[in-house]
């Protein structure tokens, strides 16, 4: 180890990373040398951002609205915000307790890092998003995953969640419906895992609800904010990026109970300030304006996740369960019998296709590859057929 790399801060040696931004890299690398590549590996919706949207920034660039604002956000999108909440989620917030952030993934870094530490435990999904294991080994707090399986559709098992809340317990963090497998906690569920968390008054939840308006087969979401026995201790993370196509533009907001909201506003201005200006009008005009282009989005993803269940089912040592909600279906590859690394690095390399190991997204998600379907049905289609073909004729014994 060189001396510079001596004096960094020991704690960064515990930060993971997500693996779908080193794949996509890795994409763009190969087709610049003239692959032709096809991307199941990042999750972005693969739609412009509707022009309204557009159209409020550069009206905001050109009306001036380019300097600092509240750390907080400004007060007409929070506003807005806690309408949409209203609308959407069927629970009432203060606009007070709103913090607008640059990306969903910021309000993730401020509760971790809030509830880390040393001798606390935080409880997550496994596979999970793997930025919640990473802030957690990060924070000095210990990383207490529960397990999913596709056994179980995916599904957070009770009495398992149950058993691994101890008094050091400061944390659990809820994803539905989920990155990387598509599932959705039913209102039932969610009910048995409130009851639970009455029992545990010390935990503290977050629920990260960034895919939220992504659900299929009209089923209702359910928010955590729609326990008010809870609201003194859930932070709901949610945001633009997945639901208006929105992923560059860096935007997202956290709900926080009311004695943690001056904190998160802190950590806002010790890090960046203030959520970009002309972003902040583009997100009012993502939730003021027609929401039909969220429901054309979700209808393309529908007849994806459709095609991509029956046909991923038709590959030899491929196995999966239809998706409930968000753009990701969790295959089980465990049939092939190669490892996810393999299995990924062969779709790439061999194939052109970029998926995303389930070991990135945890220890419990070897034996699986997420392929994200926010990509065109022709592309899913060839892609798919590349991998039937492979299967066929050289097989998964030979790769
Ligand atoms: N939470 C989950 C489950 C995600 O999948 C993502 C992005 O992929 C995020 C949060 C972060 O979203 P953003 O791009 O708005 O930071």
């Amino acid at each position: 180890m060189d001396k510079k790399e001596n004096l960094i801060n020991s704690n960064l040696k515990n930060l993971g990373t997500e693996s779908a931004f080193l794949i996509l890299a890795k994409g763009e690398e190969l087709k610049k040398h003239g692959k032709d590549i096809i991307n199941l590996g990042i999750g972005q919706p693969d739609f412009p951002t509707p022009n309204h949207i557009s159209e409020a920034a550069i009206k905001a660039i050109k009306d001036g609205k380019h300097g600092y604002t509240n750390a907080r956000g400004i007060l007409e999108l929070r506003e807005t915000v806690a309408k949409h909440i209203y609308n959407f989620k069927n629970a009432i917030v203060d606009p007070t307790n709103i913090i607008i952030v640059p990306g969903g993934k910021i309000t993730m870094w401020h509760a971790i890092l809030m509830f880390g530490g040393k001798d606390k435990e935080i409880i997550f999904p496994n596979p999970g998003f793997p930025i919640y294991e990473s802030l957690i080994n990060y924070s000095g707090s210990k990383p207490v995953p529960y397990k999913l399986s596709i056994d179980n559709n995916f599904e957070i098992e009770i009495d398992q969640l149950s058993d691994l809340i101890t008094s050091k317990t400061s944390l659990i963090i809820f994803n539905s419906p989920s990155n990387p497998n598509g599932s959705l906690i039913s209102k039932k569920d969610m009910d048995n895992i409130v009851s639970i968390l009455e029992k545990n008054q010390h935990v503290n939840i977050l629920s990260d609800e960034i895919y939220s308006r992504i659900v299929y087969d009209k089923k209702k979401y359910t928010s955590f904010l729609t326990y008010p026995q809870l609201r003194d201790r859930v932070i709901i993370l949610d945001g633009w990026s997945k639901t208006y196509a929105m992923t560059g533009w860096r935007i997202g907001y956290g709900v926080w109970p009311e004695s943690l909201t001056p904190i998160a506003e802190r950590m806002n201005i010790n890090s960046f300030s203030c959520t970009n200006t002309p972003t902040q009008y583009a997100a009012v005009a993502a939730l003021e304006g027609p929401q039909s282009c969220v429901d054309i989005m979700v209808d393309h993803f529908n007849k994806r996740r459709k095609l991509i269940y029956e046909k991923l089912n038709e590959i030899e040592g491929f196995e999966c369960n239809i998706s409930k909600g968000a753009f990701y279906s969790m295959p089980s590859i465990k049939k092939t019998g190669l490892k996810s690394d393999k299995v990924q690095d062969l779709l790439l390399y061999k194939l052109g296709i970029t998926t995303v190991s389930g070991k990135s997204f945890g220890s419990y998600g070897e034996g699986y590859i997420r392929l994200s379907y926010a990509n065109s049905e022709e592309n899913i289609k060839k892609a798919i057929k590349r991998i039937k073909d492979f299967s066929e004729t050289e097989g998964w014994n030979n790769a």
